[in-house]
């Protein structure tokens, strides 16, 4: 049993804070959920409500936040390319003012601060699998700038809040990870596909679908986080969590259509500006620090991910 904590998370609404909320309280700890709802939602965390160690604040990190606790998750940024690219500005301020109003809030009080930095920092690679000394290949101007840009941003704040004001700091570098409480309509290519199959509409693959991605299932990432957190205070990362397992998107459409016994077609769309060709995760040094790697496979992870959209869309 570990000693009870006040924990903050932003973001606590969203697809992965819910799931860090929930395991968070599972431990024991007392958490505390902020959030703006832009695109987390009410009905992510309706089965925590009830829990007393549980509090939710309808709050932008954009502001200051006073309040005492022990440990930071910050994990509110918009996330899917639809969502970051609808009010990029708001994009990049969440990432940078939110870094350091919560940068901030965690060297008044002392605590230990995670951020859910992305593998968008490494842009369009040209190192493949990306170990995290690659220092990335992105665009400063283009579409999904606010959203890599800002996260590298935060990451500079991070690293000299460490090293200015001897901040204790963990920041995950996540590569693209799945489950349930995706959002329906956030246009990530998962929960795409399998509204689409459970519906019989057409499955929209971007390009020729060659390009490709490697998908972690939730529940692994989230006990990385934790195992991450509680790490000795030198280890700050940047680490890589993700699933090394990589398919191209084209195979991602056909283990769908299989596993829901769907009778949609593929239809081909233009391939949005800036989109990666491939992406990997080297997460060796995961391994090393933190003795994690995911164990499970993207088929039972998309099984799982099915059942939840089933009982979502009826
Ligand atoms: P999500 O959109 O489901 O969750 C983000 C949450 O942040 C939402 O609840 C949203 O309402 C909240 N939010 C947004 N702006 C805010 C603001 N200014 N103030 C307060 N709350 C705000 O996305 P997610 O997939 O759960 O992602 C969580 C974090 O992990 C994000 O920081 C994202 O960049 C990072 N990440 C996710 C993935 C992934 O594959 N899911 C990959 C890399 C990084
Ligand atoms: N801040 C916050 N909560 C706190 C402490 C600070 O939101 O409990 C915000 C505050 O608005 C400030 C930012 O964090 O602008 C950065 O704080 P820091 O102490 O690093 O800088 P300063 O206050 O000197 O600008
Ligand atoms: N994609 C696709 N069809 C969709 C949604 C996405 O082919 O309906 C592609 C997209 O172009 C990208 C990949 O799937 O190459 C992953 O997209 P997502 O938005 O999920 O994440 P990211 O590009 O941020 O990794």
């Amino acid at each position: 049993m570990t000693t009870p904590k006040r924990i903050l998370v932003t973001g606590g609404a969203g697809f992965l804070g819910s799931h860090l909320c929930e395991r968070l309280l599972k431990e024991g700890h007392d958490v505390l959920c902020a959030d703006n709802f832009f695109t987390g939602a009410k009905r992510n965390i309706l089965h925590l409500l009830d829990n007393p160690y549980f509090e939710v604040l309808r709050h932008d990190i954009t502001f200051p936040l006073y309040v005492e606790v022990d440990e930071i998750y910050n994990l509110a940024c918009p996330a899917s390319p639809i969502h970051y690219q609808f009010d990029p500005i708001q994009t990049t301020k969440t990432s940078v003012h939110g870094a350091i109003n919560m940068l901030g809030l965690a060297k008044r009080v002392g605590a230990k601060i995670f951020q859910a930095s992305t593998s968008e920092v490494y842009g369009d690679p040209e190192i493949h699998p990306q170990p995290e000394h690659y220092w990335g290949h992105v665009n400063s101007i283009g579409v999904r700038s606010c959203y890599d840009e800002g996260k590298r941003c935060a990451e500079t704040l991070f690293f000299d809040y460490h090293r200015q004001q001897n901040l204790r700091i963990k920041v995950a570098r996540i590569f693209n990870t799945y489950g349930p409480r995706m959002d329906p309509n956030d246009g990530r290519v998962v929960s795409n596909f399998i509204v689409q199959a459970l519906k019989g509409e057409p499955i929209t693959i971007y390009g020729d679908g060659s390009q490709t991605r490697s998908f972690c299932y939730v529940d692994d990432l989230i006990e990385a986080f934790i195992r991450f957190m509680n790490s000795p205070d030198d280890f700050t990362g940047p680490v890589n969590l993700g699933n090394p397992g990589e398919f191209t998107i084209l195979e991602l459409a056909e283990k769908v259509i299989r596993l829901t016994g769907s009778r949609s077609q593929l239809v081909f769309k233009p391939l949005p500006p800036d989109d990666p060709k491939q992406r990997q995760p080297d997460i060796r040094l995961a391994k090393e620090k933190l003795g994690w790697q995911p164990s499970i496979p993207l088929e039972e992870g998309l099984k799982h991910t099915i059942e939840y959209f089933k009982g979502l869309i009826g």
